[in-house]
């Protein structure tokens, strides 16, 4: 297994000073070249996990291991991709994609030849000297996926990556997205609370229940891609997951406050 994560739990403090559960014994693995989805209602801790699994934020209980070593910090191995692409606003896309190469140390003509082959990847070609304001947000979301690609991890975890997006920008980065993973052999982690985002692009679809989050259901997807969701089972798939979510909603209305 490439990424194991075994019961992880995390509390934090209210605003009142109150002890907060948010996430309750989360226990996964994450194959190599596994795409493994995550839904649950908001709130309910996947940011936190993800922060966790990247090794920005400490879990009070439970361990999550790369290649078997428990993870202490965060490292290349793991890159974080966020919803709202964090691309520095002085930099061009190309020296937003050299940026983590750069720390590295990494000399100029290899950056350079590694920037080049992740923009023509996005498809980003001819845009190499433009600001990130200067890009629509699919585009922008290209130079940070081209950007955590550079670093080379072997676990890329996704935040909600296009939910600012378009419906026609979003399908679009979905097919790159996945044509992406086909070549590049990866191990993708992907929260997003679109369920028929998670069964387009999953291998497993993990349901999260509202907070504190636990596993509620693992849905092992057909192998088959491009996905029909037209196709009877992803419509059963579909309505199974949405019915989990809206029962999960459903039960917050009825919690004491
Ligand atoms: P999700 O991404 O599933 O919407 P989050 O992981 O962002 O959920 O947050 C889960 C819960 O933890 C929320 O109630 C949020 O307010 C709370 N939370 C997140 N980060 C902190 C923090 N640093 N301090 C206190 N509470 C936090
Ligand atoms: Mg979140």
């Amino acid at each position: 297994m490439k990424l194991e994560v075994e019961r992880v739990s995390k509390r934090f403090r209210s605003s009142d000073n109150l002890p907060l559960a948010v996430l309750c014994d989360i226990s996964f693995e994450l194959g190599v070249n596994e795409f493994v989805c995550i839904v649950g209602p908001s709130g309910c801790g996947k940011t936190t996990l993800l922060r966790i699994i990247a090794g920005l934020e400490q879990q009070d209980s439970g361990v999550v291991k790369m290649d078997g070593a428990p993870v202490r910090g965060p490292d290349a191995s793991r890159g974080m991709l966020f919803q709202d692409y964090a691309l520095f606003p002085w930099r061009t896309v190309r020296q937003n994609i050299e940026f983590g190469l750069e720390i590295k140390r990494v000399p100029p003509a290899v950056r350079r030849s590694i920037s080049r082959h992740f923009i023509s990847v996005v498809g980003l070609e001819g845009f190499e000297d433009r600001y990130p304001h200067q890009l629509s947000g699919g585009m922008k979301q290209r130079v940070a996926i081209a950007r955590a690609l550079a670093n080379d991890p072997e676990v890329i975890l996704m935040d909600e990556p296009f939910a600012s997006l378009d419906a026609q920008t979003r399908v679009a980065m979905q097919r790159h997205l996945l044509r992406v993973f086909n070549e590049s052999k990866k191990s993708v982690l992907f929260v997003t609370h679109n369920v028929e985002e998670a069964l387009y692009l999953g291998d497993r679809v993990l349901v999260f229940t509202k907070r504190p989050g636990r596993i509620r259901a693992v849905l092992s997807l057909p192998a088959e891609r491009p996905r029909d969701l037209l196709d009877p089972e992803f419509v059963k798939l579909r309505a199974q997951i949405l019915e989990m979510l809206n029962q999960e909603l459903k039960w917050k209305d009825q919690e004491p406050a």
